[in-house]
């Protein structure tokens, strides 16, 4: 088999062994359904109470904040339409430029519906402004929800200030914290998000599972209606072996996240330092990054086909978020923050995970310049 080198890391990412060996017994032998009162349904009961503990405590949440979806996609879906659907008035409710499509096209559903949906926009780095944040929201606002960090340029945003602002307006504030659970430090108390968002196979776990946080009190109306499952909040038998594998994964992630973060700054200097000294002309979007999310616009060039180029290599990255990569236009993120046309359909998104190997950071930089330089 051709060696691939995997760095696309916030489009998915490897399951974690921990994670799948601990699923197994969950998808043979305990197959009761938790909802079951016989003593053969316990060990599903336990386990799955057992990974919403281990969850909250990497959040810094309570358990029965942690509310088990299908993933991102659902808990932004979910946090976003069930404070507007609470009660039949329509709500006001601002949203980022720059978040993903989960955010967006629910947004602008419920914009639809007669809701009132206004933007934030990023400042040429992709940072929410205080600023802006402060002259934007109005005092009747209902919701605001931001994102922890961007998923093409990987800018984190000031979570902590913005949800002071929304929260003195009167706001509930949800933050798409997607593509940073399990890679960065995050207590929900610290943050004092009402709500956020997150997603198992960004950190090492399986894919189609996820969790929202929901703060005790907050008013918000289920998106599945069913069964009495999650609290009554999300109705459908439990996806018993995922939720598992996702708790294992993020826990594995927490106890290992300085040095993660060390390994992936190391190879992110070591590749940028790679191709500074080849004295190509590029350059890097954002501020304040995830570690190893390295966007970069090369004038002149189509991410496309450097990514078809490097893919021929056995290299995999990203020219924007993956859910975009069927439309061949200049993302929203990238018109958000200004990049002149010819930079921003230059781009592409290389993202380092804790299983990139020096070796290999050399082997794209090399592969890179190449693409590049003939
Ligand atoms: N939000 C962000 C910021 C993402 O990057 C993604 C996936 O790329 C999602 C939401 C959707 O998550 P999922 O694939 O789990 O539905």
């Amino acid at each position: 088999m051709k060696r691939i080198i995997y760095a696309d890391n916030a489009a998915t990412t490897q399951l974690n062994i921990k994670a799948f060996e601990a699923m197994k017994p969950y998808l043979l032998e305990e197959f009761g359904n938790p909802s079951q009162p016989y003593s053969f349904s316990r060990a599903t009961k336990k386990a799955i109470n057992e990974s919403r503990e281990l969850i909250a405590s990497c959040i810094g949440a309570v358990p029965d904040e942690v509310f088990f979806t299908s993933g991102g996609t659902e808990s932004d879906n979910w946090a976003i339409k069930g404070i507007a659907l609470q009660n039949v008035s329509k709500k006001t409710i601002y949203t980022s430029s720059i978040e993903h499509h989960a955010v967006l096209n629910t947004v602008d559903y419920l914009a639809r519906l007669g809701h009132c949906v206004n933007y934030l926009s990023p400042d040429k780095n992709g940072i929410i402004t205080l600023d802006s944040a402060k002259s934007v929201l109005c005092d009747n606002a209902d919701l605001v929800s931001v994102m922890f960090a961007n998923n093409e340029i990987g800018s984190i945003q000031p979570i902590t200030e913005l949800c002071e602002i929304a929260h003195s307006k009167g706001a509930v504030f949800h933050t798409d914290a997607v593509q940073a659970v399990g890679h960065v430090n995050i207590d929900v108390n610290a943050l004092g998000v009402d709500m956020l968002s997150a997603s198992a196979h960004k950190f090492n776990g399986p894919r189609g599972i996820g969790f929202l946080y929901i703060r005790k009190g907050t008013k918000i109306a289920p998106l599945m209606h069913g069964g009495a499952q999650e609290f009554g909040m999300r109705a459908g038998t439990e996806n018993v072996a995922q939720i598992i594998g996702m708790a294992v994964a993020l826990k594995d992630n927490i106890d290992n996240i300085a040095a993660n973060q060390k390994h992936i700054k190391t190879l992110e200097k070591a590749f940028l330092d790679e191709i500074n000294n080849s004295g190509i002309s590029y350059v890097q979007n954002g501020t304040n990054t995830l570690p190893g999310l390295i966007s970069l616009s090369f004038p002149g060039y189509d991410g496309e086909v450097i990514l078809h180029r490097l893919d021929l290599m056995g290299i995999c990255i990203s020219t924007g978020s993956a859910c975009d990569s069927v439309h061949s236009q200049v993302s929203h993120v990238l018109r958000a923050i200004q990049l002149d046309d010819s930079y921003a359909k230059g781009t592409i998104r290389i993202s380092l995970g804790k299983d990139n190997t020096e070796e290999e950071i050399y082997m794209i930089a090399n592969a890179l310049k190449r693409v590049i330089m003939q």
